[in-house]
């Protein structure tokens, strides 16, 4: 996740006060800590056929905040850790579009820059990856493995995702700092990550904007931790703050984490499927490459109203399932079923129970993770 995320034209008030204040300026950036946690944790969600990568964690996670390094060198750079994805009003109603080139056409291109283009640069990413992948360049694709590892990260700082970043609209300024850097550096040996499976996705850009979502919906938590903390504490920064602060987030932080290493692996399986599933050096055998050719998972039309059509195929036992943003699950439409069918979803089919928003169709099976991104409006 972090450091100084803003371009320096944005910061430089928030510079000038810290130094006022005589606080050291390594104190606004990210303890490296998160981003390391990252790069040591994605590679234990790899599939057998690509364990061999695993001899390149050292490298991942030695280069893995080389893209905060570079912010001072790389014009541009310091655009691509962030996005203030609530500047844009079709944000706020789901319906943002994920193409660069449009969003540009309608703001221009440079409102699009300030505004942060991280989704962009993971996409980015995943093209240069699988080509890296198609040419068998191990070392090459290690090194854009850990730059994903670090945009990845930020993405999932939801203050990373938000215009309020530092609170400044929320009366919570230097909550970036106190939340991502001195309450994290306390509780990194406090994160632990379990193995997951990994998904491939059909648009890697998509899957990011749905991370990106899910991570947003973060930014509220901490802003209330901060009020809270600040009432136990009476106002002061010391360590009832902090522990207060690590209580009421812990939890979402938790899972944004973890979120980070599996988004990171899953990109790596997908750069990997879509180099057409080159033999990784010094892997396991076991899952058979062949285990998803064949597996589709199709969910329209999207957006819906009233009825989402699912169709399905894979070699059983499968089972289609929805969950909303949060990662909770609103319906189980497939048990166990095998081969081809197809389902419907919608307001009628859950007794009315479910709101408009970004639901999840995920498709599950033997070695099998599709997941496909619906909206339902009103
Ligand atoms: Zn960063």
């Amino acid at each position: 996740m972090l450091r100084s995320r803003r371009p320096l034209h944005r910061r430089f008030v928030a510079i000038v006060a810290l130094l006022w204040l005589a606080h050291p300026v390594p104190g606004w950036t990210w303890g490296a800590g998160t981003h390391h946690y990252i790069a040591q944790n994605y590679s234990k969600h790899l599939p057998a056929l690509m364990t061999g990568l695993c001899a390149y964690d050292s490298i991942v996670n030695l280069h893995v905040t080389d893209p905060d390094t570079r912010k001072g060198s790389v014009p541009g750079e310091s655009y691509r850790h962030y996005i203030d994805a609530d500047y844009y009003p079709a944000f706020l109603a789901g319906t943002l579009t994920h193409s660069r080139a449009t969003l540009e056409a309608q703001y221009g291109a440079s409102v699009v820059l300030n505004n942060g283009i991280v989704p962009w640069a993971v996409g980015e990413n995943v093209a240069t990856l699988t080509q890296q992948f198609q040419a068998q360049n191990w070392s090459a694709a290690a090194l854009t493995i850990a730059d994903m590892c670090h945009y990845v990260g930020d993405i999932n700082q939801p203050l990373h995702c938000t215009q309020n970043y530092d609170g400044a609209m929320t009366g919570n300024s230097g909550i970036h700092s106190r939340y991502e850097t001195t309450m994290m550096t306390s509780h990194i040996a406090d994160l632990h990550t379990s193995v997951m499976p990994v998904t491939y996705y059909a648009s890697a850009v998509d899957a990011i904007f749905d991370n990106l979502t899910a991570s947003w919906a973060g930014v509220s938590t901490i802003m209330a931790a901060d009020n809270t903390a600040k009432a136990a504490s009476g106002g002061s920064y010391n360590s009832t703050y902090y522990t207060s602060l690590w209580t009421s987030t812990q939890d979402m932080t938790r899972t944004r984490v973890d979120a980070a290493t599996q988004m990171t692996a899953s990109l790596v399986y997908t750069a990997w499927v879509d180099a057409g599933q080159p033999v990784v050096p010094g892997s396991n055998a076991g899952v058979a490459p062949s285990a998803i050719a064949g597996a589709r998972l199709d969910a329209g039309p999207t957006p819906f109203r009233d009825h989402l059509t699912v169709r399905y195929a894979g070699a059983g036992p499968l089972n289609v399932d929805v969950y909303d943003v949060r990662g909770a699950r609103v319906a189980r439409l497939v048990d166990g079923a095998s081969g081809a069918g197809s389902v419907s979803w919608g307001r009628a089919s859950s007794g009315g129970n479910v709101g408009p928003g970004l639901y999840f169709v995920r498709l599950t099976g033997p070695n099998l993770n599709v997941v496909r991104r619906v909206t339902l409006v009103q």
